[in-house]
């Protein structure tokens, strides 16, 4: 909740329905709970004294329109101006409304969880943003996660895992809360156990961190090549040929260990050779039980949608690869037992759940609601 600034205060309590004094542009994909912070500490207010100058239309519940529209009036915005931001930062999911193809459906109207927006863009107050892309502030080559703001122009191969967020991955559905960039990071750092700190002193020294800096995060520090891994990880080719059980499962092993070492320059450590067993036997296993998926319960021979089959089985089995596998090139053999899969609209929302799951287990406090309702 927005804390009136030491100091400032405000001088009379505006009338429902007045403007506020001073005025903000919200950022990118900023959301209405971040904006709402940053325009109440702009005005030397607190949340209370902001909502008493909604009309008794707008405060008679804090149900999300009903707020947005109070916001965007006291803040002299166009009508609807957080609904057509939030279309425009819809996520690429597959839902049963296209098909089960990938695409940006309005009516599931999917957002990416609230992350640190950055505090150079929005010098006044912290704020959350959804919009595209990973941790990085393109426009000030800042480090904006976690609410961090460190200086990142002076190394290269940040500003391009970020066009990698923003690009690649945003157009496959996947963000930082989504589950790739997560099992990217922990493959990237297990293959760097083996150097004796090295790459990590390195890239501390780079950035201008100390070693018990509570920012100096895998991410950050290995953002470059995670991202590299979690691109080569999501293409459809290589996520197949790492489920499809045509391959052995030792080949896979192998597989994903090579890509791992390659995208950092690690080593084949024996923690790797770990993670990477668990990864290709957990998804092989969800791959087995998406072929083998009927389509409701008392179905015998009739199978669920491919693609359908695949979403829950991915999320059964936390096994995010299986999101980007091109079901012509992977066989498997069929099992019995398989549960059939939830109703369409709850497979439609399953990233969503693994959204809130991330969102419910970070640390990042300034992405957290800033406005109780
Ligand atoms: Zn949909
Ligand atoms: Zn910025």
């Amino acid at each position: 909740m927005p804390r009136r600034r030491r100091g400032a205060s405000a001088d009379v309590a505006l009338p429902p329905g007045a403007a506020l004094p001073v005025r903000l542009t919200p950022l990118s994909g900023e959301t209405p709970e971040g904006f709402a912070g940053r325009l109440a500490t702009a005005n030397a207010m607190t949340w209370p004294e902001l909502k008493a100058s909604f009309t008794p239309a707008e405060v008679r519940t804090l149900r999300r329109p009903l707020m947005i529209r109070g916001l965007e009036r006291a803040a002299g915005l166009r009508p609807s101006h957080f609904q057509v931001a939030r279309r425009r930062h819809l996520l690429f999911t597959v839902c049963h409304h296209y098909g089960w193809s990938r695409g940006r459906c309005g009516t599931c109207d999917l957002v990416d969880s609230p992350r640190s927006g950055c505090r150079r863009c929005a010098p006044d107050a912290p704020t959350t943003i959804f919009t595209r892309g990973g941790a990085v502030c393109v426009r000030h080559r800042r480090w904006r996660h976690d609410g961090n703001d460190i200086g990142v122009s002076h190394l290269p191969a940040y500003a391009h895992a970020e066009a990698m967020a923003s690009g690649w991955l945003w157009f496959h559905g996947v963000t930082l809360h989504t589950g790739e960039i997560d099992l990217a990071t922990t493959l990237v750092t297990s293959a760097l156990t083996d150097d004796d700190g090295h790459r990590r002193q390195h890239r501390l020294a780079q950035l201008g961190l100390d070693d018990g800096d509570p920012a100096a995060t895998p991410l950050l520090l290995y953002y470059p090549e995670i991202m590299h891994l979690a691109c080569a990880l999501t293409d459809r080719a290589v996520a197949s040929a790492l489920c499809t059980h045509r391959e052995s499962q030792e080949r896979q092993v192998e597989m994903l260990i090579g890509l791992t070492a390659g995208a950092c320059d690690g080593a084949p450590t024996s923690e790797l050779a770990g993670l990477a067993v668990d990864q290709i036997e957990r998804t092989r296993a969800a791959l087995q039980e998406a072929f083998s998926m009927p389509s409701s319960k008392r179905a015998r021979v009739r199978r669920a949608p491919r693609p359908k089959a695949m979403i829950e089985a991915a999320y059964r089995h936390d096994a995010p690869l299986l999101r980007h596998v091109d079901e012509v090139r992977v066989h498997a053999p069929a099992v019995t037992d398989v549960k059939h899969p939830s109703g369409s609209r709850t497979v439609s929302r399953r990233i969503q759940v693994a959204l809130n799951r991330q969102d419910a287990g970070r640390s990042d406090s300034s992405a957290s609601r800033i406005i109780p309702r």
